[in-house]
């Protein structure tokens, strides 16, 4: 079959993986002029990591990756409240986990593609389901016949509105994040995540490869007036929310007009009934973004374009058995995620100053890695077992 693939980020190289491997002819799309580089770290372990282990590229993941050692952390003068070491991770996903920008996880998974036909600054601007196929226009207002359209294009996704309409699926969980990098910023503790909170804001620093740093902002949306679009709202903003907070905080906003990568969103969901119609359907955020808070988003996403893809092979391309199997397999798991991810907004940016300190007596305890368990388990195990579509 020819499949559409509106996104190139995580789920939609992914699937155009596995589609290619059942002998499918996939065509990503994608927005961007180019492959996003660059980006937040992400945390990767669980499902997605078996699936990467399947699509031979673990090597390579941890080639680009990092193994940290520690998360710290620090009051106004840097002095730290508390530290817990990544071993309790460690213990419970069995030593399998790297983190890892997103941009080079992104790399890694479309290299795996081969030379998959990828039109870069092209995206979808309408769909038209016809008998045996749907007619995509893109923004050039050229059209393309597939046999099945995949939305790929993340929490903002397109594709959902053309499939359901402006209908209101993003769950706000009450909060926004903000990242960029920056070249040559002086303090450093290497393999460290350090963070800094006052109540209802947090700020994190990573030192990476080449000099590197990445920073994190989270704060309780309640700070943020207006949500910023534009790089000069979005730097505005975040001198509003954070200036002022203690420990380096100030020195890293006066860094922010030298930063790349400026990334500001509110920490939401995806909740939809349904993940596909007739024969289009969603993967990744777009169909059931879990947020940042889940810390699993990535792995996530390509489960969902794992089985998609192994569900059409099964059903020897019938799309309708297929899609409903993709939901029926998923649907449950995602929900339990999506719950279990909304617990963690209390760890990152506690309400009070008391919290703030409940929370470092936790993450104290969490050093021991039966505490870890007890607090983290349910967010780290994955209770599904990944299908084999071989053969
Ligand atoms: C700050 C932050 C930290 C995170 N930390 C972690 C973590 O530690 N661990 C983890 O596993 N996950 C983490 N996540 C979540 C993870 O990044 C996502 O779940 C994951 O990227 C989802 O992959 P995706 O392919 O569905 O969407 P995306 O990665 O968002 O990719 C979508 C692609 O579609 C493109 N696109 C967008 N609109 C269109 C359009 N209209 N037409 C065509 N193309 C389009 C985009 O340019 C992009 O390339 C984090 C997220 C954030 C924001």
């Amino acid at each position: 079959m020819r499949i559409g693939i509106n996104g190139c980020g995580i789920a939609g190289p992914t699937l155009a993986y596995w589609l290619q491997h059942d002998g499918h002819e996939p065509v990503l799309f994608e927005k961007a002029p180019a492959l996003r580089t660059g980006g937040y770290v992400i945390d990767f372990w669980g499902i997605g990591y078996d699936i990467a282990e399947r699509m031979g590229v673990l090597d390579r993941l941890h080639e680009r990756g990092y193994r940290f050692e520690e998360v710290r952390m620090v009051d106004d003068d840097g002095a730290v409240n508390a530290r817990m070491s990544v071993d309790a991770l460690a213990q419970m996903t069995g030593g399998r986990f790297v983190s890892i920008p997103r941009g080079d996880i992104a790399r890694t998974l479309y290299e795996a593609c081969g030379d998959v036909d990828t039109r870069f600054g092209r995206h979808f601007t309408a769909l038209e389901e016809k008998p045996d196929g749907v007619e995509v226009t893109l923004d050039d207002g050229s059209t393309e016949q597939f046999d099945l359209v995949i939305g790929a294009d993340g929490l903002h996704s397109a594709v959902r509105r053309l499939m359901f309409g402006d209908v209101d699926v993003e769950h706000d969980l009450g909060a926004c994040v903000a990242a960029f990098r920056l070249k040559g910023y002086a303090r450093r503790d290497e393999n460290t995540y350090v963070m800094h909170n006052v109540p209802e804001r947090q700020v994190a620093r990573v030192a990476l490869r080449n000099d590197e740093t990445l920073f994190l902002f989270v704060c309780r949306s309640s700070l943020v007036e207006t949500m910023p679009t534009a790089v000069p709202e979005i730097r505005a903003t975040l001198h509003d929310v954070f200036g002022g907070m203690g420990w380096e905080v100030d020195e890293i906003l006066a860094k922010l007009n030298d930063g790349e990568d400026l990334y500001f969103d509110s920490v939401s969901q995806i909740r939809l009934g349904g993940w596909t119609k007739g024969r289009t359907a969603l993967v990744g955020d777009a169909a059931a973004c879990v947020s940042f808070l889940a810390g699993e988003g990535t792995g996530l996403a390509m489960a969902e374009a794992y089985v998609l893809a192994g569900e059409l092979h099964r059903a020897e391309g019938d799309h309708e058995v297929a899609f409903r199997r993709y939901e029926e397999r998923l649907s449950g798991f995602l929900a339990d995620k999506q719950k279990s991810a909304t617990r963690m907004l209390g760890f990152f940016v506690p309400k009070s100053q008391l919290g703030v300190k409940a929370r470092d007596w936790m993450v104290s305890l969490a050093a021991k890695p039966i505490f870890a368990k007890l607090l983290a388990g349910d967010t780290v195990r994955d209770d599904i077992e990944l299908p084999h579509y071989e053969g």
